[in-house]
């Protein structure tokens, strides 16, 4: 079932004993485990309607589901209260533990492979509550750019811009992070429990080439990291040629130092298999100069009016007739960012802005606003909904609300904000977008 060179290849870094029982562990099915949101859910063992086995050690955030729920059903889910993702992944919280994090300096983190997103929406989890700290979230792969963008819209955090460039554009912004994560393109042996394609795809060729594409990917980005900075390089692979070779190959070729690498092989983690490693650029940074160039240079689109419904810290800019929300300490260095690449999504959409003849401005609440940190509650009228008629919400069917004020209504599931309706009195518009809609949510009988 695995390719010969595959399992001679096990044995020989392993030993034949744990080679025979990763290869055993590799043909099981993998466990479930989800990520908190931890800005939306406090105990998710009360406010998640998931079968909750465990926490996981590995992350504060990480739980042990017993089996795997139709996630795309949970209404918790579509608002970006939790993540889905294999548990080995999320020793990244571990790894980022080694970042130097100073209260009044900027804090600027690249996750230049970032799609579908699971590693950058830890990332923001991890940046709550430091200020000034941004992220940039990379995708190359035109196709697999717009998941990463509506992840992270879920997420609800504001500080972080979504680009689509090649590892090689980051060249431009030459000392600029802080924390690097590089999620390598991989063989991808990790993959092989879930994924029979990842099994039938892997060659010896295949692992020379993914090695030698990793090196050009970290010497494209590496100029964009500060003195003193970190970086986190990480794949779902097994071998040695794309793991301890290129930590060791990184290290001597731009004078970094080793600070941790290791193997969590599935079986003895929870997950499908990850390697993971954290190396220092030599020197210390000098302080925050990206701003001061910043700061001077660009002009931003203030929207001047009240939005009674934008939390205190936040800006709100127009761009075209669309409202986003920044965060205050953010804003020069996401301009920046914008400036520089490729952009497709950066800050919190709020609002669109309709003008009539007359020049009288009406806010149209954007989707996203309802996941997103920016929302002051309690402004729009809220309505709590069942589980039947969230996922007729989800599904985008017209409803109703004849006991409820007209307008913008935000509808909330368990206390959560998913989404929002025009209620015109006879029904109410739905404002979920069509592309998000959930075909298959089922209604449980009533
Ligand atoms: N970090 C992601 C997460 O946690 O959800 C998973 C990233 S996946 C292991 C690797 C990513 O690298 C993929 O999204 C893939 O499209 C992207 N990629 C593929 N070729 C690349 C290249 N030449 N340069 C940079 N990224 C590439």
């Amino acid at each position: 079932m695995f390719p010969e060179a595959f399992i001679k290849r096990l044995r020989s870094d392993l030993g034949i004993t744990e080679a025979n029982a990763l290869l055993e562990t590799l043909q099981s099915p993998p466990p479930v485990t989800i990520r908190i949101n931890p800005r939306k859910i406090k105990d998710a063992w009360k406010e998640l309607a998931l079968p909750i086995a465990a926490p996981l050690d590995i992350s504060e955030y990480g739980f042990l589901l017993s089996q795997r729920p139709v996630f795309t059903n949970d209404p918790l889910f579509q608002s970006g209260c939790y993540y889905v993702q294999e548990s080995s992944s999320m020793v990244l919280e571990h790894y980022f533990s080694y970042a130097d994090i100073h209260p009044d300096k900027e804090f600027n983190v690249l996750d230049l492979c970032a799609a579908p997103g699971g590693k950058s929406t830890h990332l923001l989890s991890l940046l709550h509550g430091i200020p000034g700290a941004m992220l940039v979230s990379n995708e190359v792969i035109h196709s697999r750019v717009t998941i990463l963008a509506d992840n992270l819209s879920r997420w609800g955090d504001s500080n972080v811009v979504v680009t689509h460039n090649d590892p090689s554009d980051f060249g431009k912004l030459k000392h600029f992070f802080d924390v690097i994560l590089i999620d390598a393109p991989c063989s991808g042996e990790g993959m092989f429990r879930k994924d029979a394609g990842a099994v039938a795809e892997w060659s010896e060729d295949n692992v020379t080439r993914c090695a030698a594409r990793q090196r050009r990917i970290i010497s494209d980005a590496i100029e964009s990291l500060k003195p003193g900075g970190l970086l986190i390089y990480s794949t779902c692979t097994f071998n040695h040629f794309e793991n301890e070779d290129n930590t060791k190959w990184t290290a001597s070729e731009f004078g970094m130092e080793i600070l941790e690498q290791e193997h969590l092989y599935p079986g003895k983690a929870y997950g499908e298999g990850l390697f993971m490693a954290a190396l220092r650029m030599k020197g210390t940074s000098s302080k925050n100069f990206i701003s001061e160039i910043t700061r001077k240079s660009v002009t931003k689109p203030y929207y001047k009016a009240e939005i009674p419904f934008l939390r205190e810290k936040f800006i709100p800019i127009s761009k075209g007739n669309l409202l986003k929300a920044y965060p205050s300490d953010c804003l020069d260095r996401m301009f920046f960012i914008e400036s520089k690449l490729k952009t497709i999504r950066s800050a919190s959409s709020i609002a669109t802005i309709l003008t009539d003849r007359n020049g009288k401005t009406t806010l149209i609440p954007e989707p996203d606003l309802a996941f997103s940190e920016v929302l002051k509650r309690n402004i729009f009228p809220e309505v709590e909904l069942t589980y039947n008629d969230i996922s007729r919400f989800l599904r985008c069917e017209t409803m109703t609300f004849h006991d409820s004020p007209k307008g913008y209504l935000l509808l909330t599931y368990l206390g959560h904000p998913v989404g929002f309706v025009k209620n015109i009195g006879s029904r109410a518009n739905n404002l979920w977008p069509v592309s998000r809609r959930v075909r298959l949510s089922h209604i449980i009988d009533e």
